[in-house]
């Protein structure tokens, strides 16, 4: 049995209120709470001696008994495009990955929430490698608070991620609580202050989760969608089986519902021959057209188990030119850290499956899951 004493508290795992708990069964005031914070996010101070403002004897129990462990960078890989990607590694040895993406006047990181996947999406190279944990809201934060220091260091700018998108490998609303405690950190005005907006959850469709979210932290919500019919989708996103189409997008229109400026987006993986046609465009527009959304088209990555191929630049264009013309704002976004293999669906940590999907055969898959 593994015994957890007060020194393996790691203080990335809590948010304001946790800590003010934390704090007030040590007989500290509450306001502790938003000192260390500034401490660790603001200033990316790690080094309970360098803060100051706190009482020498609080340093010294702070010292003895919490600690601020972040993950350890495994490789470091910058992109032509500017775009930059880690495989970071957890304390228990399990390796995730975390992509920077610079544009002009943003820059985003894209978090992972989970070790692996266990929804099986059959283009995603993070499926197709199996799952292993969810990801400790420490382990989920402790990414931002990293690259932030890094990037901070490298460009002496204090500002260089503006964005945060859970769109790294897992499902974040199968790791609920995690990811909210987690964000509710990059939320808070004593360590990030990102606004709302400012962080985007992409889902494949936990209906269920999706209407706690909102009620629990309402961030930017991205919802997979990638197919316009339920059979087609069933083979690509198996957990449309559990929540289908029509499920899924009625708890859309309850995520934003009550508040004009809001948006669903709806990402939509451009796959050749299997759901670009003119026809899965028209099916699409009656689907969306009359939802609070956007959609982003999203070229296919391809790698070597997936079967599929990217839609031609053409057939893009033209589905594209449907969706807009029916007065569909739709954005075709742009591969990024493809020659680092950080472009979308392409993350895959280093971790013991133990779904033991890794080792299927892409012939066998595709019998369970189409047939
Ligand atoms: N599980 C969440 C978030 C992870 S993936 C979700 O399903 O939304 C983030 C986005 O990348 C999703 O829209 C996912 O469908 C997409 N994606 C997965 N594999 C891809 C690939 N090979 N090429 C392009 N996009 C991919």
């Amino acid at each position: 049995m593994t015994v957890h004493t007060e020194s393996n508290i790691n203080l990335l795992e809590f948010e304001r209120a946790g800590l003010e708990r934390l704090f007030a069964g040590h007989g500290e005031r509450s306001y502790r709470a938003a000192q260390v914070m500034k401490w660790i996010y603001q200033r990316g101070v790690d080094n309970f001696d360098e803060m100051t403002n706190l009482s020498k004897d609080l340093r010294a129990t702070l010292k003895e008994r919490t600690n601020i462990k972040l993950p350890i960078i495994v490789s470091d890989r910058l992109s032509n495009d500017g775009s930059r990607k880690w495989l970071l590694q957890l304390a228990d040895g399990n390796c995730i990955e975390t992509v920077f993406i610079p544009e002009e006047g943003r820059g985003t990181l894209c978090i992972s929430s989970q070790v692996g996947c266990s929804l099986n999406c059959r283009f995603c190279s993070t499926g197709w490698q199996g799952f292993n944990r969810n990801l400790t809201s420490g382990e989920i934060v402790g990414q931002l608070v990293l690259i932030n220091q890094i990037l901070k260091e490298s460009s002496g700018s204090a500002r260089v991620i503006s964005n945060v998108v859970m769109m790294g490998m897992g499902e974040p609303l199968l790791n609920f609580d995690n990811v909210v405690r987690a964000m509710r950190v990059m939320l808070d005005d004593c360590a990030y202050g990102l606004s709302k907006r400012r962080i985007t959850l992409s889902t494949a469709g936990m209906v269920p989760a999706m209407d706690r979210l909102r009620k629990e932290c309402d961030v930017s919500l991205a919802v997979s969608l990638h197919a316009p019919t339920d059979q087609l989708r069933t083979q690509l996103v198996p957990l449309n089986r559990k929540y289908p189409i029509s499920e899924l997008l009625a708890a859309c229109r309850r995520y934003v519902a009550g508040d004009t400026r809001r948006r669903v987006t709806f990402e939509y993986l451009m796959l050749k021959d299997v759901n670009d046609t003119n026809a899965h465009a028209r099916q699409l527009i009656k689907l969306v057209r009359d939802l609070p959304a956007k959609v982003n088209l999203i070229p296919f990555n391809p790698f070597p188990k997936a079967g599929f191929q990217r839609s031609e630049p053409e057939r893009i264009n033209t589905f594209w030119g449907m969706l807009m013309d029916a007065g569909i704002i739709t954005i075709t976004r742009k591969t990024r850290g493809e020659d680092i293999h950080a472009a979308c669906g392409q993350l895959a940590g280093k971790f013991h499956d133990r779904t033991r999907r890794s080792q299927m055969d892409p012939a066998e898959f595709s019998v369970r899951v189409v047939g």
